[in-house]
């Protein structure tokens, strides 16, 4: 059964404002969903063990009622009646979202898609199919087993969908592009109530949105994508070193010497940080190379010869760069419940003295705020030739000629730090947004580091809003998808 896309117009008549309760929802979805999905309150004790966790506990959603359909039907009629009752709703795929907008949904009600949760892969067509909760730890290990890789981002608790509806960069996005680029169809349930088929073929107008604003549109019940053969025998070359603070001239020209001619197999990722026992601030970095070792060694024999005070260059198989490299940085990142502040920018060049400048700001701020000294900001440097080899106009993505991403987190562990938190943020992106290369005054941003209050012209740019507010109007018509980095109401 598929609820017509005129159903919703009509219902538009019948919404009602009365309040409803927790218990009256909860009442409601257990005689009307499937007897599979299941229904959570927030206060009943396995509330937080049965549903997803949020990775963000600051500026987060807050609901008086957790649902997990299991089928797409189910997610209809919970769309439905949340729109009826005109209660805001959030998907929540793997939970690592972090927008300081997320918290416009209070009370309201979570669509867990965790029991969307199957992943299947087609060895001699090159795809694999995921449902809309899926994360990158789920796909990894099948993937490998299939002979099969994927660009994947940097951390394994992340929902596919979630990052691929913005985009989706990472280590292998040199060889295979952004994760929305390997996209073949969607099966989707949008802001109008229809279960479509989004593909190249089916909803080409809202295919062309899917992939960069996606989160706009609808909930994603499943993904099919192309997936790629091993490149180099499934192995990749993943380095850790620590370097000294005084040291970082020197790694920040190291990057700066790979513009324009950074190899498609190559990654780097720059992360300045605090460790007592290290001396304070440090920096660490990570370089992926996806083919021999020599070859990778080669490319990363000068940041040897400045001789990190800690090393570790070493092949793993490509299913493990997630969870092995960046010293195993990963277990951490997929730490729920904390609060954090997250700040990000394009970059479409890298300067040596403005990374500098941010290196010396870090040393302040770790050594004024003792209880930052969690934060680490960080780059990220894909190839960009495989990116950009896809037109532009083809996808609502506006960044593919950005070469390099700035990212903040500022954990924290009291509510009462996260005005000074913010100015942290606020002024550690103001030191890069003069120099990053942008062509406009907006702060643009991929939308997937945005910290939220950037803005639709930051996170879609003035090129591509009005042809996704025309896609808004037709496929989320009464804005019910409007809580994450959203397009506004025209
Ligand atoms: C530690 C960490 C590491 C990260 N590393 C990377 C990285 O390497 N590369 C990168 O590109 N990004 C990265 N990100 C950013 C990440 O892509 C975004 O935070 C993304 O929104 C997370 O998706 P999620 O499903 O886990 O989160 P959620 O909070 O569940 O979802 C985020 C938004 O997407 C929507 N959404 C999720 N699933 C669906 C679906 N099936 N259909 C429709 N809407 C959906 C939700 O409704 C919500 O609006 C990282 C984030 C963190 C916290």
């Amino acid at each position: 059964m598929n609820l017509s896309l005129s159903i919703f117009h009509l219902l538009s008549a019948l919404v009602v404002a009365y309040a409803q309760s927790g218990p009256e929802v909860a009442s409601y979805f257990r005689k009307h969903l499937s007897n599979t999905s299941t229904i959570y309150l927030p206060l009943e004790s396995n509330y937080s063990l049965e549903t997803t966790q949020r990775w963000n506990a600051f500026s987060a959603p807050t609901y008086m009622i957790s649902v997990k359909p299991t089928t797409d039907l189910d997610v209809q009629k919970i769309i439905e009646y949340a729109f009826i009752h005109n209660i805001s709703f959030l998907g929540t795929g793997g939970g690592h979202g972090y927008s300081v907008t997320l918290d416009t949904v209070q009370n309201g009600i979570e669509i867990d898609l965790g029991h969307f949760e199957t992943v299947s892969i087609d060895q001699n067509a090159n795809t694999m199919t995921v449902g809309g909760a899926v994360r990158f730890a789920n796909i990894t290990g099948p993937l490998y087993d299939a002979g099969k890789e994927f660009q994947v981002g940097a951390c394994s608790c992340v929902g596919i969908l979630g990052a691929t509806l913005g985009g989706g960069v990472g280590s292998y996005g040199g060889l295979h592009g952004l994760e929305m680029d390997a996209l073949k169809s969607l099966r989707m349930v949008t802001g109008t109530g229809s279960l479509i088929e989004v593909s190249s073929t089916s909803h080409p107008d809202l295919w062309w949105g899917m992939r960069g604003a996606g989160f706009n549109f609808g909930i994603v019940t499943s993904a099919t994508y192309q997936v790629y053969n091993f490149t180099h025998n499934g192995q990749a070359m993943s380095a850790d070193f620590r370097f000294h603070a005084s040291q970082n001239a020197s790694l920040y020209e190291f990057a700066r010497s790979f513009t324009g001619k950074m190899p498609d197999a190559f990654s780097i990722d720059i992360a300045i940080a605090y460790n007592e026992s290290f001396g304070g601030t440090y920096l660490f970095a990570n370089f992926i190379y996806v083919g021999p070792l020599e070859e990778g060694i080669a490319l990363i024999q000068p940041l040897i010869d400045l001789e990190p005070f800690d090393q570790n260059v070493t092949m793993i198989p490509w299913k493990d760069i997630e969870t092995s490299s960046r010293y195993g940085v990963d277990a951490v990142a997929c730490i729920k419940g904390n609060f954090h502040s997250v700040w990000g920018l394009n970059l479409y060049q890298i300067d040596v003295p403005t990374l500098i400048a941010a290196t010396n700001y870090m040393d302040a701020v770790y050594a004024q705020h003792v209880d930052f000294r969690f934060a680490f900001l960080a780059i990220d440097m894909y190839a960009p030739r495989v990116i950009e080899s896809i037109p532009d106009e083809e996808t609502a993505y506006p960044f593919r000629s950005a070469i390099a991403r700035f990212l903040l987190d500022i954990g924290f562990s009291n509510s009462s730090r996260a005005a000074a938190a913010s100015q942290v943020g606020r002024t550690a992106r103001s030191i890069f947004i003069p120099t990053s290369g942008a062509s406009t005054s907006n702060i643009e941003v991929y939308v997937n580091y945005g910290h939220g209050d950037e803005g639709p012209l930051g996170w879609y740019t003035e090129r591509k809003l009005p042809r996704l507010n025309k896609l808004k109007n037709r496929y989320d018509p009464h804005r019910l998808f409007s809580h994450y980095n959203a397009l506004e109401a025209d």
